[in-house]
């Protein structure tokens, strides 16, 4: 599947469709992997990219699930975003080019950064992770 959004609208449940294609934003404290715990992989919900290992999760505070670091280099991209009268950094799937979130220089060491990302972009694969 290509980053045709006529295609994903088929596959994808509206709410993840708003937000993996329409740069939606989930409501905070309402993910379901704002509090998730487990040891593993969040991949993107659309297309399976690996994109964070639970090793990296933090509690922010934020309301959305909060990462330091990504799994690999390369499997996001990083976009300004000017919109809604902010300058920010928008992350997106490398591979589906989805929406995913924002990343901010308010993280935690040893990066600095948090990659606030919508639950709603991800899924999850049990059982690794932890490495980084
Ligand atoms: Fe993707």
């Amino acid at each position: 599947m290509g980053s045709n959004n006529s295609d994903w609208k088929k596959k994808l449940p509206p709410e993840q469709y708003n937000v993996l294609r329409q740069c939606g934003t989930e409501p905070p404290f309402t993910g379901k992997f704002y509090r998730h715990k487990e040891n593993g992989i969040y991949v993107c919900a659309a297309c399976g990219n690996e994109l964070f290992a639970s090793g990296t999760k933090f509690e922010s505070g934020s309301g959305w699930p909060s990462f330091y670091d990504v799994k690999e280099k390369g499997n996001v991209i990083l976009e300004e975003d000017n919109s809604a009268g902010m300058k920010r950094i928008e992350v997106k799937c490398a591979k589906c080019m989805g929406h995913l979130g924002h990343v901010f220089d308010d993280g935690p060491n040893p990066t600095g950064k948090r990659y606030c990302i919508n639950s709603l972009a991800l899924d999850f694969a049990k059982g690794k992770g932890d490495e980084k």
